[in-house]
Formats: C-alpha cells, structure tokens, sequence
C-alpha cells in the first residue's frame, strides 16, 4: 500500500505515546500526505469536509499536532500568524521565499543553510536542534503576482 512506511511512524509514534489509534487520525493523515504544497489546519479541514469525510475539525487540528511532533509533518510560518503544515515525508529540506503582496511561496535549496545553523550553534555553545528561515519579496513579474495562479494562493484566500 502507499504511504505504509508513514502509516507505521505514524502508529508507532501514537503507540508510544500512548495515544489513541483511531481511523480518522490515519484519515488525517492520507489528506495530508495527498495535499501539494503548505495549507492551514482549516485548507485540509474544508478538503476533507468536500469530500464527504466525517472527521471533525478538532479531530484535524490535534491530528495535524501529532503529525508534526512525529515529524511527518513541518510546520511553518509565513509571517501571518497563520500555522501551516507541509509534508516533510520523503521530502528534501527547503526553505521558502514569500511574496508579501500575493503570498505566493516559492521554495529553494541552498546547500549553505544546510551547514550554518549547525554551525552557528556550535560556535555559541548550542546543540542544533531546528532552525526556521523566511525571506519575504516581492514578485518582479506583476503578471505573476496578480494572476494568484499558485494553487496554494487560492487556497490560503
Ligand atoms: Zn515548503
Ligand atoms: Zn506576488
């Protein structure tokens, strides 16, 4: 089945912590898993609703928590004071630049980030544990901008 190796973190990590292991919980966690880009707890709450699921809004909220403290999941802040969750599954480590007009969210890869945070705790005396790194732009291209083509912009809307 897809996604078994995340299904069995997932269990195990709720095992251990002596959570409940329910079918909406792993309901949860399929729609995360399917859903392309950052959304708010509320983005995948809706999805899940338009798909006839029966899973109930605090259901998804304290799911989303436990996904991120088992680290399927990163959480996010893109300066709005709005959380948001990206897979981290199988996912390379980025970070992201956001454009404060539209929001649209770009994501790149510089192989510097991996080593200076580690880096930089080391040198002030600090074990590496997480670092979080926004820039915030504009887009260049007022066509792009406007358009809100991303998907993830309609969304977050
Ligand atoms: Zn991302
Ligand atoms: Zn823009």
């Amino acid at each position: 089945m897809k996604n078994q190796q995340a299904r069995d973190i997932f269990r195990n990590y709720l095992k251990n912590g002596k959570n409940r292991i329910t079918p909406e919980r792993f309901e949860v966690l399929e729609s995360a898993l399917e859903y392309e880009g950052h959304f708010g707890a509320d983005d995948l709450y809706i999805l899940m609703k338009n798909k006839k699921s029966r899973v109930s809004r605090a259901t998804v909220y304290n799911t989303l928590e436990l996904l991120s403290q088992c680290d399927l999941l990163s959480k996010r802040n893109f300066g709005d004071n709005l959380t948001r969750y990206e897979i981290n599954y199988k996912k390379q480590t980025h970070d992201h630049l956001i454009c404060v007009d539209c929001g649209r969210i770009v994501e790149f890869t510089e192989t510097i980030m991996k080593k200076l945070p580690e880096e930089i705790c080391d040198s002030l005396g600090f074990n590496f544990e997480s670092y979080s790194f926004n820039i915030f732009g504009r887009c260049k291209e007022p066509r792009t901008c406007k358009a809100g083509s991303s998907k993830e912009n309609k969304i977050n809307k």
